[in-house]
């Protein structure tokens, strides 16, 4: 454990003073090559954590949408699933979203895979309830919406399978599916994904439905142009960006009735998890490496 906590620290620091060096470096070539801007201390340290902050944002995007190495045990979309796309909502249930969502999916006959958050599921076991009974999938997205990398390693464990009980003590239903939240994970969670016998599923297109100048027409627009078949689309029915819930998503709401007409119109069929792995039928399930 400490071993493990000491070489993730290790790549961290390498990280990050790697990129303060680049920076650095780049903020005085720019000096160099504009007369304008004269080298003072505060140019080439602005410079340093603006760069630096844009190169480690862009590394962790990096790393959500694509990770490093092949990490063929993680799913973020399925290039073999045809015309098959996967609608997925995070952070819920929620007491005033949900429903919403449940029932404009019944209104379009279209199924989505849900990943809740345990302490929400505690909370709201209705209608954590009512999704399954409406035909719809569920996953487990933590108990209380961690950030992976950061929890300690029992804590870890525990809100993992701490929210697989819930869940199957509610609704009946083991989650086959885990979703770390804001898409960090690390190799202690493939682990615990492995040993419990689930996959870990990430993203390819994000509705930025969290964004806070998000609303129905952006959402509809980019979800719909970018989407293509393969495609596992992300967005939220509860949650904040601080908290675990409290945003207002009713711009999702809103956008996802025009959202799934747009993508049938694309000739895109809407589908589970579940049916999306197992498609094409012949092909066998690909398991955790
Ligand atoms: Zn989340």
């Amino acid at each position: 454990m400490l071993i493990d906590l000491f070489v993730r620290g290790l790549i961290m620091m390498i990280f990050v003073s790697g990129s303060v060096v680049i920076s650095y470096y780049t903020t005085r070539v720019f000096a160099f090559l504009i007369p304008v801007a004269k080298i003072s201390e505060l140019f080439l340290w602005s410079g340093t954590v603006v760069i630096s902050a844009g190169l480690l944002m862009g590394i962790a995007y990096y790393y959500v949408y694509h990770g490093f190495g092949l990490q063929t045990d993680i799913i973020r979309r399925k290039p073999s699933a045809g015309n098959k796309v996967v609608l997925t909502f995070d952070d819920g249930p929620s007491e005033v979203y949900t429903p919403d969502v449940l029932k404009v999916l019944a209104e379009k006959g279209a199924r989505a895979t849900f990943f809740m958050v345990g302490s929400h599921v505690e909370k709201y076991p209705e209608i954590a309830k009512k999704v399954i009974e409406e035909g719809h999938e569920v996953g487990n997205h933590t108990y209380g919406h961690i950030t992976v990398p950061n929890s300690p390693p029992p804590q870890l464990a525990a809100q993992i399978m701490r929210t697989n009980l819930v869940i199957l003590q509610i609704t009946g239903i083991y989650p086959q599916y885990l979703r770390p939240p804001r898409g960090l994970y690390d190799m202690r969670m493939r682990r615990i994904a492995k040993l419990l016998g689930q996959e870990l599923v990430l993203w390819s297109l994000s509705s930025q439905d969290w964004h806070s100048r998000a609303n129905k027409a952006s959402i509809t627009r980019r979800v719909v142009e970018r989407a293509a078949g393969g495609d596992i689309i992300l967005f939220h029915d509860s949650g904040s960006l601080l908290n675990s819930e409290g945003a207002n998503r009713k711009p999702t709401v809103e956008a996802l009735g025009p959202i799934i007409d747009g993508l049938r119109a694309k000739g895109l069929e809407i589908t589970t998890m579940q049916e999306f792995m197992d498609y094409p039928p012949e092909q066998t399930r690909r398991l955790s490496s």
